[in-house]
């Protein structure tokens, strides 16, 4: 399945556990940068780009529709459908390591 179809498909999936909290919960191995008591930091499955990571709330936040006055510490995302949100636990990517293009590519 392609990452749009993905997207298209993913709010199915709100309510139930995320992959990213299969993977705070160390039930789902991932490749682990850093890690606190807010947030953790992983490589991307299927990297965009050299370098490529995700930041993920431990509060499972579906969408940053979602976020709260008391998490305004959360920055930026693909939000929603139209976003190609594929995954619904409100994460950042973080890519580089080439010259990247805009828009995103
Ligand atoms: P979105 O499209 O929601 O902004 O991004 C979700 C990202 O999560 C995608 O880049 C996808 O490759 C990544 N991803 C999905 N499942 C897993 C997984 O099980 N492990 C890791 N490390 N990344 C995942």
């Amino acid at each position: 399945m392609d990452e749009l179809h993905r997207a298209q498909k993913a709010k199915e999936e709100i309510g139930k556990p995320s992959v990213f909290s299969k993977i705070i919960k160390k039930e789902l191995p991932a490749d682990i940068l850093f890690e606190d008591d807010q947030c953790i930091a992983f490589h991307d499955i299927n990297p965009q780009a050299p370098s490529h990571f995700l930041v993920v709330s431990k509060k499972p936040i579906p969408m940053l529709d979602d976020v709260q006055e008391e998490d305004t510490k959360v920055l930026v995302i693909n939000n929603g459908e139209q976003g190609c949100q594929s995954v619904y636990h409100l994460h950042i990517h973080v890519v580089g390591g080439r010259q990247m293009e805009w828009p995103p590519g």
